[in-house]
């Protein structure tokens, strides 16, 4: 499959996908040179557990690892840190910005996103951060002491699982949300609604419909000025407000660029030789053929293995049903397909009255996704079977699935 005169296979992103492509490249049999280059300094590692158990100490960064040194080197993957300023597509290059440059046979661009960030007054005072990379967890740890005063901006999943981890350290937690409802449309308003009594049951001071207007400088932490109420003092702030993909080298090679970097169901980009993966790429749902882009854990392990196949001359498509899942305080909250192409949302009653399984049927009878939220022992099997029903495409009515009396598993084997 090589030869010495052949270039290297080229990851640019040296994160979750960057990491399990190279590995998956080495494992279908590519026996050139892999070289992942990545901005961080630290090898690919998973990020979910950042905004938990490493925030809480129930994780070490190193248990976090998806490539390890000695991975590295079993596998022979060639680690650069550096940023790639440019990608040649016709002459097969890229450029990093320290002045390296290097061919590719194939060229995988796993550039995931940036955390947005706030543009009012005072955003760069040290005490007020993102929670993307290694680095950012490792500076907020010492900062959830006990007593300490954290104020999370942005109700989406990391600001609600960062409120949960600074509980469980002994802080107070006030979380800011400009909407009227936590966790914008990735889950339905009854799921909203069951998470934000969760977390004021727990203590977190919710404020919806609230945003700061400026931060300023006040001792070791910091006063948060707001739109609406008293001004907060603050010991750290945490900014999640989602992020921008990352789709300026693709953009400035004149790549198609839309939403992420369009890809087809190979993960091919517009260029020849060029994929994309991972929160980065916009891709055509395997359900409905519509472009999305998903930012989930389960959307990297998976593309990232269809993206080595094909750049070793592969015709796999990408086509695993979409999964996320979030864990706060003991409960668990998952999506899995597109819930958005229901046309009929069915509540499947559940022995726990905290928890709710919904459950989506496109005009067909179809179920295309589900969601669902509640203490994790009570619904994590339900959301199992669930999931498997959208997978298999199975497909049934609105009077099955709310009938407690049918259990979801005879309606695999059906
Ligand atoms: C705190 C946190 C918690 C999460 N929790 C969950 C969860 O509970 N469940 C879930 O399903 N998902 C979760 N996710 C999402 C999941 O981690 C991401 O979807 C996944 O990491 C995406 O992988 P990626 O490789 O596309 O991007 P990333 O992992 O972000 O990797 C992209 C890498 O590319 C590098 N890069 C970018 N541009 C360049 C360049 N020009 N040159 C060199 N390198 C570059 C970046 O520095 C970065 O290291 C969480 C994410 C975060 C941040």
């Amino acid at each position: 499959m090589h030869n010495s005169q052949e270039a290297a296979m080229v990851i640019v992103g040296a994160g979750h996908v960057g990491g399990r492509t190279a590995q998956h490249l080495r494992e279908a049999g590519w026996t050139g040179e892999i070289v992942l280059i990545g901005a961080e300094p630290a090898l690919p590692y998973e990020r979910p557990p950042l905004s938990k158990g490493v925030l809480t100490g129930a994780q070490t960064l190193a248990q976090t690892a998806i490539l390890t040194p000695e991975a590295c080197d079993a596998a022979r993957i060639t680690h650069w840190t550096g940023t790639v300023s440019a990608i040649h597509p016709m002459a097969r290059q890229v450029s990093l910005s320290d002045g390296r440059s290097l061919a590719y046979r194939a060229l995988l661009l796993a550039t995931g996103g940036h955390a947005r960030a706030l543009s009012i007054p005072g955003a760069d005072h040290p005490a007020v951060q993102a929670l993307r990379t290694q680095t950012d967890a490792v500076a907020l740890a010492p900062r959830l002491r006990p007593g300490a005063h954290v104020v999370l901006v942005g109700g989406g999943f990391i600001g609600l699982e960062v409120a949960a981890s600074a509980l469980a350290m002994g802080c107070r937690v006030t979380l800011l949300e400009g909407a009227p409802r936590l966790m914008g449309r990735a889950v339905p308003a009854s799921v909203a609604e069951r998470v934000l009594a969760l977390h004021r049951r727990h203590g977190v001071d919710v404020r919806l419909g609230v945003v700061p207007r400026a931060f300023e400088a006040q001792g070791d932490g910091l006063t948060v000025h707001l739109t609406a109420g008293e001004p907060l003092q603050a010991d750290a702030v945490v900014v999640g407000i989602g992020i921008e993909p990352a789709t300026e080298l693709a953009r400035a090679a004149g790549l198609r660029t839309d939403r992420g970097i369009v890809v087809d169901r190979r993960l091919a980009t517009s260029a020849a030789g060029v994929y994309a993966a991972g929160d980065v790429a916009e891709f055509p749902s395997p359900l409905s053929g519509l472009p999305i882009r998903q930012e989930t854990w389960h959307n990297a392990e998976t593309q990232a293995r269809v993206a080595a196949l094909n750049m070793l001359g592969g015709d796999e498509t990408h086509a695993s049903t979409a999964w996320f899942w979030s864990d706060q305080f003991d409960w668990q909250l998952q999506v899995s397909g597109e819930p958005a192409l229901g046309v009929t949302t069915v509540q499947r009653p559940l022995a726990d009255a905290d928890a709710e399984l919904n459950l989506y049927l496109d005009a067909d009878g179809r179920i295309v996704g589900v969601s669902g939220c509640g203490p994790t022992s009570a619904v994590a099997k339900e959301l199992k079977l669930a999931r498997t029903l959208v997978e298999r495409g199975v497909r049934s009515n609105a009077q099955t699935l709310a009938d407690p009396a049918v259990k979801l598993k005879s309606l695999l084997s059906a």
